[in-house]
């Protein structure tokens, strides 16, 4: 048999694969980027400015930026948030995918549009990945390929194949959040209704519009995502943008898109197979709870899976692609863990909604907040305003706290 053979496949080519294959082509390696294409992902686009940063983002990618956001309460009360020093960047995944997918092919990465099928072990010990190619305009599965690996960075987002497949520990079990959104033209801004501001994200904490999770209105320029979340599967999530649409002035407006997504709820207890696959990304269920940001957390983990996989490949030792999970825990599992908490209990009644958008009022917590979603960090210049925003909390969680 005389197949290509490459030091590392990556399947799936969103913000997880593509900056995997990125960094792996940087260090000289011979990767291979699979991606199905088709499909533009279903997402509001919303990154942080760490990410603009951290991954080199160029403005032009950015369709809109927010400079504030505004929570509305069960009771329609609404907190303003203005973003201090910056702002919330708004991209088109089409796009932003795919500049993400040239980029790392200008690295050096190998690009293939082919759609994953199956992962096979090769009397070799090396990975076998299967995918299919479709010929241009035909309308069968398309025809069958097949590559070798020394690894296979699994990055073919939530309910991922290559998990699943390559028996990575605990991939059957994940639990998801279902998103749906729809893309509307924003109206010109003589018809704009009198709340639409093209500079801010709107945030429903309203039951009719999700019972435990939120709703959205983000600004993109000449397009806005209107959208909700929820993990009961008995919710109505178009009924419920319906009544968004409604409720924002936005009913009559243009729709170009439907469509929805499940958003993983947790990170998958291991993220490799102890073999020759690991995971990144939706793949490895990171999407922060409470806020659905996985962009950001996406590429952070396919960065540390390409470390980890360029480990692997030079100690030879397996053990090393372990390293992907255990760095961004490191990094950010407090977060996840303080973000799933604040989901299970504020976002469960209408009471407790309304609490919520009232803390958030308290300016101290609007920093730390906004400080923390935008430079994925904690401020710790205010010790006292933590204390302060603790025995506050504790005093919501308690009832002693009045709305
Ligand atoms: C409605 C909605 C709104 C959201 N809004 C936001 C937001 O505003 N901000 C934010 O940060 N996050 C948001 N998210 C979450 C965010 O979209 C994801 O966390 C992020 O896209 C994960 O990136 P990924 O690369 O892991 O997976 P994906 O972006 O899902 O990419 C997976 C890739 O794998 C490819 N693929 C899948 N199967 C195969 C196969 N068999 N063969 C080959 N290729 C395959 C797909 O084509 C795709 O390119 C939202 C999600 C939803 C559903």
């Amino acid at each position: 048999m005389n197949d290509e053979i490459f030091d590392v496949v990556v399947v799936g080519g969103g913000p997880a694969g593509a900056t995997a294959a990125h960094e792996l082509a940087r260090r000289g390696r011979r990767v291979l980027l699979l991606d199905r294409a088709g499909r533009v992902k279903p997402c509001g686009g919303a990154i942080p400015p760490r990410l603009i940063q951290d991954f080199q983002i160029p403005d032009e990618l950015l369709v809109a930026k927010a400079r504030c956001a505004r929570m509305v309460a069960p009771s329609s009360h609404r907190v303003d948030i203005p973003i201090d020093n910056g702002f919330v960047g708004m991209v088109d995944r089409d796009r932003f995918d795919e500049w993400l997918r040239v980029r790392a092919q200008a690295a050096g990465a190998v690009r293939r549009i082919g759609k994953f099928v199956s992962l096979g072990l090769n009397a070799d010990g090396l990975a076998e990945v299967h995918y299919t190619v479709r010929e241009r305009h035909a309308q069968d599965e398309g025809l069958p390929r097949r590559v070798r690996a020394r690894c296979v960075v699994g990055a073919d987002g939530a309910r991922s194949e290559v998990a699943r497949q390559g028996g990575v520990p605990g991939a059957e079990r994940t639990r998801y959040v279902f998103a749906y959104h729809e893309i509307l033209k924003a109206p010109p801004p003589a018809q704009r209704p009198a709340d639409y501001d093209d500079s801010r994200c709107d945030v429903y904490y309203q039951g009719r519009f999700s019972p435990d999770f939120y709703g959205w209105v983000f600004p993109h320029g000449d397009t806005l995502s209107i959208g909700t979340g929820s993990a009961d599967k008995g919710f109505s999530l178009r009924s419920s943008v319906q009544r968004m649409r409604e409720v924002c002035g936005l009913a009559g407006a243009e729709t170009l898109r439907r469509e929805g997504a499940p958003i993983p709820m947790k990170p998958l207890p291991r993220w490799d197979n102890g073999r020759d696959v690991v995971l990144a990304g939706d793949a490895a269920g990171v999407v922060a709870p409470a806020s659905g940001e996985g962009i950001y957390y996406a590429m952070v983990g396919g960065q540390l899976a390409a470390e980890a996989a360029q480990a692997m490949l030079v100690s030879g030792n397996p053990a090393a692609l372990r390293l992907a999970r255990k760095k961004f825990m490191k990094l950010h599992g407090t977060v996840f863990r303080v973000l799933g908490v604040m989901q299970w209990f504020w976002y469960s009644s209408e009471r407790r909604r309304e609490r919520f958008v009232k803390i958030c009022e308290d300016r101290d917590v609007q920093q730390l907040t906004f400080e923390s979603y935008m430079n994925k960090r904690l401020v710790r210049k205010k010790p006292m305003a933590h204390v302060r925003i603790f025995l506050k909390d504790v005093g919501h969680l308690l009832g002693l706290a009045r709305v």
